[in-house]
């Protein structure tokens, strides 16, 4: 197994995949559709039947149940892009194999080095595979060893007739890293009741809970007068952007929270003396909390406004996704047998809230309840990205025992 995995590993780093959020095609770049096109061609390979690659590049297959009893249906999503952070092109993978605890050369003509004291989860790996870049790129195991995971699992559940599961369906899909992952999936033809992705970290990761999220743009509507005769007349509409922001939480940023705490993201300035804008993003895991935030929001231009006696202050605000908790929980066995799951097979649970989202997020909200596991990779989106081969196996065995379990205890609805 371990040999099939580090094939499909290996092989997949190799497209380049990097999405592109200033594009506006679907995928968001050219070099997805290529890994599509061969994902495809290995699923028909496998003998996979319902083999579809939409014109959006969205790929699914399934496995067919094995068994005659009334078994959910269910499905495992991967991401077929790489982070835009980092070049993806020309990734030149390093076995590291028995790893000694001691700083890895990533690159020895740039003096790049994966170091154990800048990465302390480093630490827990002595005596482990790694694969690391070579210092120039990132490595794809974000989302690509998800990819190898799902399909090592089902040819391990095809060569394990024994092993009854029921109907396996399987969804890659493109431009995950710039948020566009859930736009084009069609949750009534992929026929599952819930899916998991397999787009987490470290060895235990189980998922299910996000942030709830909005952006907003405030817009400031200034007046320009020569600055030698403005007295009385001026309104800089970069002050009323300053006073705004002065009237948000201190605290309640992105730099000084963690776990449940939720936040006002500042991420964009911009302005004259005639217009500014500020460009935030707010989370909140509780939904209420959520809905104070914005609610925060909108109380304030409206204080502005009527503070100036006009209308300068605008805002335009929209719904990112939601915490997907609300909707996982409705159907608890999501939850128990991916526990289950990890418990069968000598995996500790890390169950915490993710402070993002997942295409998980907007799935679970599309009807398709869908918490997150693991794939035993580590400082994605960058060049210190490494995989962990022994806990991307324990992700493998996780997947075929989940699809076991639901067979076996899965009988409802
Ligand atoms: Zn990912």
């Amino acid at each position: 197994m371990k040999q099939a995995y580090l094939d499909r590993f290996l092989r997949y780093v190799s497209f380049d995949t990097r999405s592109d959020i200033a594009s506006e095609t679907v995928p968001s770049t050219g070099g997805q559709k290529v890994l599509a096109a061969a994902l495809r061609d290995e699923l028909e390979a496998m003998g996979l039947d319902k083999v579809v690659l939409d014109d959006n590049g969205y790929l699914s297959a399934r496995l067919p149940a094995n068994t005659d009893a009334e078994v959910p249906a269910i499905g495992f999503i991967a991401h077929m892009d790489t982070a835009p952070d980092a070049s993806g092109a020309n990734v030149k993978p390093q076995i590291i194999e028995n790893f000694d605890g001691q700083a890895i050369t990533l690159n020895a003509e740039q003096d790049i080095k994966l170091c154990p004291q800048e990465f302390v989860s480093l630490k827990n790996y002595i005596g482990k595979t790694l694969i690391t870049t070579d210092g120039t790129t990132l490595l794809g195991a974000d989302n690509k060893a998800g990819i190898a995971a799902i399909l090592t699992a089902v040819e391990y559940l095809q060569q394990n007739p024994d092993i009854k599961h029921g109907d396996i369906c399987i969804g890659f899909t493109p431009d995950e890293e710039i948020g566009r992952g859930a736009d084009h999936f069609d949750v009534p033809a992929f026929g599952a009741q819930w899916a998991y992705t397999i787009d987490g970290g470290e060895e235990g990761e189980l998922e299910c809970e996000s942030f709830n999220a909005a952006r907003a743009e405030v817009i400031f509507r200034g007046r320009n007068v020569h600055p030698g005769t403005a007295k009385g007349m001026m309104i800089n509409s970069m002050h009323l952007a300053r006073q705004f922001a002065n009237e948000l939480p201190a605290d309640e940023v992105p730099e000084k929270t963690a776990g449940y705490e939720g936040f006002f993201h500042l991420y964009g300035m911009s302005g004259d003396e005639t217009t500014s804008r500020l460009n935030y993003l707010v989370r909140d895991h509780d939904r209420a909390r959520f809905e104070e935030r914005k609610e925060l929001l909108i109380k304030l231009v409206a204080s502005m406004n009527e503070m100036l006696g006009e209308e300068r202050v605008e805002l335009d605000m929209v719904d990112q996704y939601y915490n997907m908790h609300e909707e996982v929980v409705k159907v608890p066995q999501v939850m128990d047998i991916a526990r289950q799951a990890l418990h069968n097979c000598d995996v500790k649970a890390i169950e915490k809230p993710i402070r993002g989202g997942t295409d998980g997020s907007r799935l679970s909200f599309m009807g398709l309840p869908t918490p997150n596991i693991f794939t035993g990779g580590h400082n994605f989106h960058g060049i210190y990205e490494y995989l962990v081969v022994e806990s991307a196996l324990k992700s493998v065995e996780v997947i075929a025992e989940i699809a076991r379990l639901t067979a076996e205890t899965g009988n409802s609805k």
